[in-house]
């Protein structure tokens, strides 16, 4: 009976929720269970001092911290022990919806997508179906032209988007090449028709490129870091991380709002997601995109499973204690949430991709707007001071 009993609370700090981690997770527990007969037959175990870890940092009293001036409370220890599935689910939703109650109150940002160069990219991202590395249904396709991005634009408004990122499937752009003119091309046609601001995720882009990309319009340069730095080569070996920084880099020296995130559900580690958080936390990013991986046939992750729902919430709101003042909004793989889908904003989210992504189905935007409304969230509006942008501390709460 007390051998069981010990076993049972040695392995308390087994994660409850993560299935996947849970292979993962080696608490203190699993190494002093392999049998080791000591005196008597009783294992030697039994009588080792305990493996202790720290005692973990509530969510709550990162929520205090933060909300006190300290939007680095969370350490990349801490951090990676959420994300592996230690502490409850449920007070790290609660700390991280106070912290997002406290910088947007009830505002949400919608931002929809449109696919302006399909297909046919010379990068080989594993996850990605308009690599030319993989065998996918996509087809490559022409530049689309400019008065379909702003037909694509007015669509996105009335959906109550904010903002239309150009997306290219391209490695990227220079100053002076037809590709970049294309996109220029498109930036303006999305300012002069006024429905939403202009953003853009085009790979590289070099600095003059850049310059004049910002003169057209440009607010905002999207350009995902993917993961973790030290899982990123198992997940693209045509391009280094430190390129990908290098274009983000420049675009803050210029001005441009960044929007940075990555992709969940890769085969990475807790360790991998938190690398991720931290980077973005040093890059001071504006906004954070978080995708879940949906597979998809012949890239060369199309066999790995999805993440559950509540994997995804521990994901989504570990991320909003780590990085307090970004906008965090959901995109890719949101469906995997399923019935708990709505409970994304409990756990710390500021917003949603609405519309369609790039090669796959989104669910419909009604059912979208429905659910902000049953919230009693409201989207923001195109030119309304977005409050992630302030970079004020948050308000101290009475
Ligand atoms: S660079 Fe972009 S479009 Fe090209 S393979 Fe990677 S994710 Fe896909």
């Amino acid at each position: 009976m007390h051998r069981l009993a010990l076993r049972r609370s040695l392995h308390s700090c087994e994660p409850r929720e993560l299935a996947s981690t849970r292979r993962d997770h080696v608490c203190a527990a699993t190494s002093s269970d392999t049998p080791n007969p000591g005196a008597f037959g009783i294992p030697a175990a039994m009588f080792d001092p305990p493996v202790t870890t720290p005692e973990l940092l509530h969510p709550r009293e990162v929520a205090d911290r933060v909300i006190a001036g300290d939007d680095g409370a969370l350490d990349q220890k801490t951090l990676t022990r959420y994300l592996a599935g230690e502490g409850d689910l449920g007070d790290l939703m609660a700390a991280a919806d106070r912290l997002r109650r406290s910088r947007f109150g009830n505002k949400v940002h919608l931002c929809s997508i449109v696919n302006a160069k399909r297909g046919g990219c010379p990068e080989d991202c594993g996850f990605c179906s308009q690599s030319k590395h993989f065998s996918t249904e996509v087809e490559p396709e022409k530049f689309l032209p400019a008065h379909e991005i702003e037909a694509a634009s007015h669509k996105a408004a009335s959906q109550g988007a904010t903002a239309l990122g150009l997306v290219t499937a391209t490695r990227g752009m220079k100053d002076g090449s037809k590709p970049l003119e294309h996109i220029l091309e498109g930036v303006r046609a999305v300012r002069a028709a006024g429905h939403t601001e202009a953003h853009a995720s085009l790979g590289f882009v070099d600095r003059e490129g850049l310059v004049k990309l910002k003169e057209a319009g440009l607010t905002e340069l999207n350009h995902n870091l993917e993961t973790g730095r030290s899982f990123f080569p198992k997940i693209v070996t045509t391009h280094t991380y430190d390129e990908r920084i290098e274009t983000i880099k420049t675009a803050k020296e210029l001005g441009l709002r960044t929007c940075v995130g990555g992709i969940f559900g890769m085969g990475e580690k807790p360790e991998h997601r938190a690398e991720l958080a931290m980077q973005l936390r040093e890059l001071d990013v504006d906004e954070v995109p978080l995708n879940f991986l949906v597979s998809i046939d012949g890239t060369k992750l199309e066999k790995i499973e999805p993440l559950g729902p509540q994997e995804i919430l521990r994901v989504i709101a570990s991320f909003r204690l780590a990085l307090p003042r970004q906008n965090i909004f959901i995109a890719a793989g949101r469906t995997h949430l399923g019935q708990l889908l709505p409970m994304m904003f409990g756990a710390g989210a500021s917003g949603m991709m609405v519309g369609d992504f790039l090669t796959t189905p989104n669910r419909s935007v009604q059912d979208d707007l429905d659910m902000l409304t049953q919230l009693g969230l409201e989207g923001l509006h195109c030119g309304e001071q977005r409050p992630e942008m302030k970079r004020t501390r948050l308000p101290v709460l009475g």
